[in-house]
């Protein structure tokens, strides 16, 4: 198995005097697809959150072997972090392609943008149709297909995904699903995706973490977990 490109030890965070997370450890190998399932309020988008410096933690998160925990958002995002968090985050106003453009604004390298504009367009076809339109006239599921292709012109090296099915139609989820594994497997992208909707995601994932009141209770292969009678009778419905 490759080497972790994020290791995460002890993590415990919250809001104010509540702690959500109480004590999480699990790596992401580099190259790799990994779920985060639970129910609502589990604390799947705390997990991101802590990881990009966004609450309060304690532990240590290790992103490409060098301690991220404590580091302010903009550093981790710097580093290679991208996230795209639930709700999406496209600034409505501007147009597709100003979107995609200030997604590359943190980035390292700042090689030709119109080469990573095409590689966007290229994944999603109806955002080049739509690249003078203003980003808040866009459909639900476009303004997601948005939310990450403006999270993919940073260049990471790891992508957060909070959610990108929510709300929208199967057609559409199923785009978003597709492209996930087309650059996890042409630029060995590593992802950590958050979802609710647990069958897609563990048929997807190479490994998945079930997390219950902020504790990681079943971790396993995507298949493996597919086949676990608690998680099916919880989450698969049958
Ligand atoms: P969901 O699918 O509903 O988003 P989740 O698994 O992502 O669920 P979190 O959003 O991480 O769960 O929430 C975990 C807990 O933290 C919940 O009890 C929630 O009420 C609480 N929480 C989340 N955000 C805040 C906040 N900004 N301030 C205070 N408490 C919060």
């Amino acid at each position: 198995m490759a080497a972790p490109l994020l290791e995460v030890r002890n993590l415990r965070a919250g809001y104010g005097p509540t702690e959500v997370l109480h004590g999480l450890d699990f790596a992401i190998p580099e190259g790799s697809i990994t779920a985060l399932l639970g129910a609502n309020g589990a604390g799947k988008t705390t997990t991101l959150r802590a990881i990009c410096g966004m609450v309060r933690t304690s532990g240590e998160v290790s992103f490409a072997g060098q301690r991220i925990s404590g580091k302010s958002t903009e550093d981790i995002v710097r580093l290679g972090v991208a996230h795209v968090p639930d709700g999406r985050g496209t600034f409505t106003d501007l147009t597709t392609e100003e979107n995609l453009r200030l997604g590359a604004y943190a980035r390292r390298e700042h090689g030709a943008l119109a080469e990573d504009y095409g590689r966007m367009y290229r994944l999603f076809p109806i955002l080049a149709e739509r690249r003078h339109q203003q980003a808040g006239t866009l459909s639900g599921g476009q303004q997601q297909m948005l939310a990450v292709a403006r999270a993919l012109m940073l260049r990471p090296r790891l992508l957060l995904l909070d959610e990108p099915s929510f709300g929208l139609a199967p057609m559409v989820v199923k785009e978003i699903f597709e492209v996930m594994r087309e650059i996890n497997r042409s630029q060995k992208m590593t992802i950590l995706l958050v979802e609710q909707n647990a069958a897609m995601a563990l048929k997807l994932a190479d490994q998945a973490h079930l997390l219950e009141t902020g504790r990681i209770v079943r971790s396993g292969a995507g298949a493996e977990l597919m086949n676990d009678d608690a998680v099916r009778r919880a989450y698969l419905g049958y």
